[in-house]
């Protein structure tokens, strides 16, 4: 009998995995809660890979872990797609592979880069997911990019100088290059300061056959896709939501309430990534930034 026991060893490492494994099956749910990744990525990476995390997520997590769906709507589109609730993702048959990724995309619909050509790149997304620091980097690197400097009210930050990083006005300057229609979009960002993107250096640059790069927030995307309907709108993910999450405390400049606040906003904006042209994924700065660069690139061929 003693020599079938597994070893003591092996039993801890046994368990020390399946924690592991529960720990990045949650991380996972969070992900597709929160729309860092799509379901259809998922579902591909366990059809690939039965054994892989994705693989071994059961079916009735994988739907209820979706924005918007509960256990009810959840019971019916396992019997409308007529899979067992005890299926795992890797474990579905063929057809049922196929009928849940057409499901998936009805109700989650991929978007796809528009055929139109426009050298006026809107770089939006999440609070703390990088952003500006992707923006940075491309000023530093990339010359040929003019990058917009926005207006705003709020105050010049230690190392920020007026007119590189922005336009610091007051309120009633603010009021008037609104008055005048000098801004392209404008927008009160985390209920507090104003930010706007002024025209005229955007005109001058885009007339001089320059790709212009702004880095703004969602309602401004929303606005410059409304003014300018050729624009290309890129939306810049987290690797994941704990990342974002991370992001947003190790950089320390918000107390509790203003994190939480921030954290609430950044689910609202993650779920308007389908309105966006293309997806960037922010695992490294100088990746995304390239990323971006080679859009500018395609796009103004
Ligand atoms: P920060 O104050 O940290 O530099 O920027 C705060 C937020 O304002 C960022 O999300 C940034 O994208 C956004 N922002 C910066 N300039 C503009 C702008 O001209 N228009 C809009 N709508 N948002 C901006």
């Amino acid at each position: 009998m003693s020599e079938r026991r597994i070893p003591e060893v092996d039993r801890a490492a046994a368990a020390r995995r399946a924690v592991e494994r529960r720990r990045e099956r949650a991380a996972l749910k969070r992900d597709l809660t929160m729309r860092v990744t799509a379901p259809q990525v998922v579902a591909k990476r366990a059809f690939d890979d039965a054994d892989s995390v994705c693989g071994s997520m059961r079916i009735t997590d994988f739907l209820l872990a979706l924005p918007a769906i509960g256990v009810g709507k959840r019971d019916t589109i396992l019997s409308d797609l007529e899979i067992s609730p005890v299926k795992r993702l890797g474990g579905l048959g063929v057809r049922q592979r196929v009928s849940l990724l057409n499901w998936l995309d009805t109700r989650f619909p991929v978007q796809h880069p528009r055929a139109g050509r426009s050298r006026l790149l809107v770089l939006a997304g999440p609070t703390a997911v990088g952003k500006g620091t992707v923006a940075a980097h491309i000023r530093e690197n990339n010359p040929e990019i003019h990058l917009s400097v926005s207006a705003t009210t709020r105050k010049a930050r230690p190392g920020e100088t007026d007119g590189v990083h922005y336009y610091f006005v007051d309120d009633a300057e603010f009021d008037r290059l609104i008055a005048d229609g000098e801004l392209l979009e404008y927008a009160v960002v985390h209920n507090q300061s104003r930010y706007g993107t002024p025209r005229a250096p955007i005109d001058k640059a885009l007339a001089a056959g320059k790709t212009v790069l702004l880095e703004i927030d969602l309602q401004g995307a929303r606005q410059v896709r409304a003014a300018e309907p050729s624009a290309t709108l890129i939306f810049l993910l987290p690797p994941s939501w704990d990342e974002l999450v991370q992001r947003l405390v190790g950089r320390g400049t918000e107390d509790e309430a203003e994190r939480s606040r921030r954290l609430r906003t950044a689910k609202v904006e993650l779920a308007a990534q389908s309105e966006f042209d293309h997806l960037i994924v922010n695992e490294d700065v100088a990746a995304a930034a390239r990323e971006v660069v080679e859009l500018s690139e395609a796009t103004a061929r």
